[in-house]
């Protein structure tokens, strides 16, 4: 079965992700353990991790992924922010164990202004040492690949291959694949040899087994615009025929596919919309 689904609200708790996942027909969905724009979060406590296990299991999702808050830079140049965000991405990735969660999505982090390489070496010091305090944990960091807005890091596959080098316990990180975002990092998606060029180049710089989740956005800013806008798919600048080879692509079968594109008035229906157009593309016979 393929593991299709969407970023989901958790408005009301967390076990409701599953009640709007199962409205829209996914098989996987993607939440934010706790409210994604704050620093703090109350603790989980036994009854909640169990009834967000019931819901899960009396549900038809097959996995859960998690995405951290947009607060937290592990490139951060400034000491104060970026213990802050060591502590509260710890605190995001005992949630995902507490939970069951397998795979925690992260944006890299931005060296506002420090320079690349410090950056980098930022985020790697900062995943060691979230990795010394969580031994044994299964569940997994994912370095997202972003569009390289202002100064964040991680919109040049190297910038991922710097981290995973600078990393004591590379093995317990993978990566996650954002069509938007590489897109708009400058990376072709729009014709057949662009799209093979772009993945050959993810396979010579960080392996596709690394590849653990694809989010799966079009782009309303063109190629190399590195300007980060989520679009519905088929209705931006990839256009459908990126997301064709993308489903119907074998290496591709079994990874977790989230759709995080812009939801209208009704979300489930916006998000039914776009996984209606994505399973039609998986039927599709390669052209
Ligand atoms: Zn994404």
């Amino acid at each position: 079965m393929r593991l299709l689904g969407s970023h989901v609200s958790i408005a009301g708790g967390l076990h409701k992700a599953f009640v709007i996942g199962g409205k829209i027909g996914c098989t996987a969905i993607q939440i934010f353990t706790k409210n994604a724009s704050r620093w703090e979060a109350i603790p989980l406590d036994d009854e909640k991790i169990s009834q967000f296990q019931d819901a899960w299991n009396t549900s038809g999702i097959q996995t859960v992924i998690a995405h951290d808050s947009y607060l937290i830079n592990l490139g951060s140049p400034q000491d104060e922010l970026w213990q802050k965000s060591q502590y509260a991405l710890f605190a995001e990735a005992l949630r995902c164990e507490q939970l069951g969660i397998p795979y925690l999505v992260i944006h890299p982090g931005s060296h506002v202004g420090s320079g690349q390489a410090q950056g980098l070496r930022r985020v790697a010091r900062a995943l060691n040492r979230i990795h010394q305090q969580t031994p044994g944990h299964s569940t997994q960091i994912l370095l997202e690949t972003t569009a390289g807005q202002g100064t964040n890091l991680g919109y040049q596959f190297e910038h991922l291959t710097a981290i995973l080098d600078l990393t004591q316990e590379p093995e317990r990180l993978g990566i996650c694949f954002d069509t938007c975002h590489v897109f708009a990092a400058g990376y072709e998606l729009r014709t057949k040899e662009g799209f093979q060029r772009t993945f050959d180049a993810f396979d010579r710089l960080l392996g596709i087994k690394l590849l653990k989740v694809i989010h799966v956005n079009d782009s309303v800013k063109p190629c190399g615009s590195r300007v980060d806008r989520h679009q519905g798919i088929g209705e931006g600048e990839i256009g459908l025929d990126g997301f064709r080879w993308l489903m119907t692509d074998s290496r591709f079968e079994t990874i977790p596919m989230i759709l995080e594109t812009p939801k209208g008035r009704d979300p489930v229906v916006s998000d039914q919309h776009n996984l209606r157009i994505l399973k039609d593309l998986c039927k599709t016979i390669e052209r």
